[in-house]
């Protein structure tokens, strides 16, 4: 019998996952990369006996394939999609192709901001459950984690470009934390297309399926009632009582599924700013539904460590403290940090610009922001919206530079918050390199 041809396209994490997940299976693999493929990945396919190129992708062969895996780092918008697409090959994402090879039940979380942190959350909360994993944009890809072993649980952590290339993958349970414009180049900046793309998540559930979403989120409430899903819905709310999901009651989150309510202080949860408070009842709710403990619940919630580069407390040094929020890429993901600030706030902001408006932080900028440091290659645009408000306001383009002169504006109480609300990648490799070197600029001080 001739093997099913199956063609990845990207030799990265979730590229190599699918490619050592498809060899198992018993597919004829080829795996192409436009550039290089890091060297870890190169010996597991040489290991395991996978054809592989670099620097090109050799169209004859891929157009010739059976089905084809894109990774999600690659736009639809490339002519050898393009070409795919028009020869009816199908193209799908990797945790479609791995969703085919497991029977576990899958909790699959996406948003614009908060993904990482309640996907973690969530399988801290679930860590009693037997014989759970943790995948998707987090760690290992779902693929490979599927190819290593047969777990019984899945927390995903689920980005708009993986949802993009699904047919039938289905979770169980799925959460929606929020969404807000990111990534619009990627949709012919179609917020609508963006939209559509996270709510695939919910495409293929039934009513035997649960839809966690933020209630309070317009963008979301405005969807659903103009595309019902098949979903059983359980909403969660800061500002409204809801029946079935979770709402908040006298500083309590209160979570009621089928008529059976647990309660929990907020207090119980150790993570900043309101934001975390969603996320935390996005999280406690998927507790709540596979029957995890109260008690257990939120002594999780009272021991959760958080997630590096997210609001993270780094030093406290002459009594300021110093937080890095370095993962604030966009200007949402900033709101929640400057709103989260209690203390008069030295914020070093920027980055690469991603079509910001900065509206929106204008009233917490007034009330709490007592200087900006502006640390990136789109300056300009920071100055013209903010030099109004502070009385300081400094550019520079160096984090070490950045953080001296944060540590000499600071005075005893305030904090020093890096929240970029851009992109990393003009003076830093990705957001964990930024973080990194406020956090080293900062022990050096
Ligand atoms: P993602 O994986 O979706 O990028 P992260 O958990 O890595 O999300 O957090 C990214 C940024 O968004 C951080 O700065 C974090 O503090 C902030 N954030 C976390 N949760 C939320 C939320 N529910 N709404 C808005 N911002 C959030």
């Amino acid at each position: 019998m001739t093997k099913i041809r199956l063609v990845i396209l990207g030799g990265g994490e979730s590229g190599i996952g699918t490619a050592l997940l498809g060899k198992k299976e018993g597919y004829n693999v080829f795996v192409s990369d436009k550039g290089t493929i890091k060297d870890k990945y190169k010996n597991a396919l040489i290991h395991n006996e996978i054809e592989w190129e670099e620097k090109q992708h050799s169209s004859d062969r891929i157009l010739n394939a059976d089905l084809v895996m894109k990774s999600p780092g690659i736009p639809d918008s490339i002519e050898l999609v393009k070409q795919l697409k028009k020869l009816e090959i199908p193209v799908i994402s990797e945790i479609e192709f791995a969703s085919w090879f497991t029977n576990a039940k899958l909790i699959a979380i996406t948003g614009s901001n908060g993904k990482t942190t309640t996907a973690s959350l969530t399988h801290h909360l679930l860590k009693s459950e037997e014989s759970l994993g943790l995948a998707g944009n987090i760690g290992d890809s779902f693929a490979s984690s599927v190819c290593n072993e047969q777990l019984k649980n899945y927390v995903l952590e689920v980005s708009s470009f993986q949802l993009d290339g699904i047919t039938k993958f289905k979770p169980n349970i799925a959460v929606i934390l929020n969404i807000t414009p990111d990534h619009l180049d990627r949709y012919n900046y179609e917020f609508e297309s963006y939209i559509a793309s996270k709510f695939r998540i919910a495409m293929n559930q039934t009513s035997e399926d649960y839809l966690i979403y933020d209630a309070d989120d317009a963008v979301i409430i405005k969807w659903l009632e103009e595309n019902p899903v098949q979903s059983t819905l359980l909403p969660f709310s800061l500002t409204k009582v809801i029946e079935n999901g979770a709402y908040l009651e006298n500083n309590n989150i209160k979570i009621t599924i089928d008529n059976n309510s647990i309660t929990m202080p907020t207090k119980s949860i150790t993570l900043e700013g309101k934001h975390n408070i969603k996320n935390a009842m996005a999280a406690s709710t998927v507790a709540h539904l596979l029957r995890i403990r109260k008690q257990t619940i939120r002594e999780s919630l009272e021991n959760f460590q958080g997630v590096e580069h997210r609001l993270e407390h780094v030093l406290k040094i002459n009594k300021v403290d110093y937080i890095n929020d370095s993962k604030a890429t966009n200007v949402n993901a900033t709101y929640y940090a400057l709103e989260s600030m209690e203390a008069p706030t030295v914020w070093i902001v920027g980055g690469e610009d991603k079509g910001n408006n900065y509206e929106e932080l204008f009233p917490f900028v007034n009330e709490k922001v007592k200087a900006i440091i502006c640390l990136g290659v789109d300056n300009e645009k920071l100055m013209q919206a903010f030099s109004n408000m502070v009385d300081i306001i400094i550019e520079t383009q160096f984090m070490s530079e950045a953080v001296k002169i944060a540590y000499k504006v600071a005075d005893s109480g305030d904090s020093v918050l890096l929240s970029p609300a851009c992109a990393s990648f003009d003076l830093f490799e990705n957001y964990e390199d930024r973080g990194r070197q406020f956090k080293n600029a900062v022990r050096n001080l």
